[in-house]
């Protein structure tokens, strides 16, 4: 009997169809968050999940108990209770490899949009505001030449780090260990603390994966030793910033502007930043793009497929569940 399998969202059928030969495959029609209980109700009898965005709880890990295999179409895994999973030996395959540079060109962009104040500039010309020029007229920040702090230098802060190098930036970088001194060489990257990395920078980046120690390691008292002229830059998960914090910052001008694809409480955003014009905000579409979008889907289903067959996946999150796992991290 082919394994059942469930996927959250109407993905490419492209994407799909290596899984769908295999599986019997049942989909959730809209793009839109599925309703719990529909999740709940959808998991029952399954043997595979294609969670996209989907909270999976250990509620719902005990009402699926065929469940056997995970595959989510992100690097985060914020949603998913992986201790859960973990204690049932459920594996859950992610997509490593795939969103990062497409993640750091967001973080780009959203750095060149608030230093150059490109929406603002695009809003006035839509609105018919410009007369003539003006010496004065939508004066920004540099970027190029300027320092870059990168909290977080995994893959994607490593990926933002080599795209300020093109524009001659100075790469400063925070993060629990130090990267290898190969990695250091070729960004020209220095490490720093967190407050060094702070005081130093002109453009503030976050890239560290939200987790109960990283939940709002960004407060008051960071963006107070931020520069005033510094840009707060958030492409990692909302919660990484105290966003209250952060609005109190803007207005009270202690630091320049901020460039935002995630929220602490997406999809709802802070009333005070979408009157901001110094904010760039975006929702949530780190990986947004024809290529990539296709790709994560790909990797995701393919990836779930090789779970249900008993082989690795080529990124696995909590790979203790396998037999003779040596932990080698
Ligand atoms: P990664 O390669 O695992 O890198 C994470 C970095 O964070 C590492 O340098 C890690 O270094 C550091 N880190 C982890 N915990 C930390 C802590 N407590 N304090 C300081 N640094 C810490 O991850 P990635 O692929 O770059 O992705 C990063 C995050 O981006 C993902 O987890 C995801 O949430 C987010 N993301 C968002 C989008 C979007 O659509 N906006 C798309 C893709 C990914 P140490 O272990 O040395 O501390």
């Amino acid at each position: 009997m082919k394994p059942k399998v469930f996927v959250t969202r109407p993905l490419p059928y492209a994407a799909l169809e290596r899984l769908e030969a295999a599986c019997d495959l049942q989909t959730y029609p809209e793009d839109a968050p599925i309703p719990k209980e529909r999740l709940a109700e959808s998991c029952r009898e399954i043997d595979g999940l294609l969670s996209v965005g989907a909270r999976i709880t250990e509620e719902l890990i005990r009402q699926a108990p065929r469940l056997r295999a995970i595959a989510t179409p992100s690097v985060g895994v914020d949603h998913i209770d992986v201790a859960a999973c973990t204690a049932r030996k459920i594996p859950i395959a992610n997509t490593v490899g795939v969103v990062e540079e497409t993640t750091a060109d967001l973080a780009f962009a959203l750095l060149l949009a608030a230093a150059r104040r490109v929406l603002e500039a695009d809003a006035f010309v839509r609105a018919g505001g410009w007369k003539h020029w003006k010496w004065n007229l939508m004066r920004g920040a540099n970027a190029h030449h300027k320092t870059l702090g990168l909290i977080g230098f995994g893959r994607i802060g490593q990926a933002v780090a080599r795209r300020g190098r093109g524009f001659g930036m100075r790469i400063l970088y925070s993060a629990r260990h130090h990267a290898p001194e190969a990695v250091e060489k070729e960004l020209m990257a220095e490490f720093r603390s967190r407050d060094e990395l702070l005081a130093e920078s002109d453009f503030v980046s976050l890239h560290v994966p939200l987790t109960p120690e990283t939940w709002r390691m960004i407060g008051a008292r960071d963006l107070s030793r931020m520069k005033p002229t510094a840009f707060l830059i958030n492409t990692a998960r909302g919660a990484v910033v105290d966003e209250a914090a952060l609005v109190e910052a803007l207005q009270g001008g202690r630091i320049a502007g901020a460039g935002l694809d995630v929220f602490e409480r997406e999809p709802a955003v802070s009333a005070e930043l979408l009157q901001m014009p110094n904010v760039v905000l975006m929702p949530h579409v780190g990986s947004a793009t024809d290529e990539t979008r296709f790709e994560m889907a790909k990797v995701a289903a393919d990836s779930l497929l090789d779970l249900l067959d008993g082989r690795r996946p080529p990124s696995v999150v909590n790979p203790e569940v396998f037999p003779g796992h040596r932990d080698t991290r």
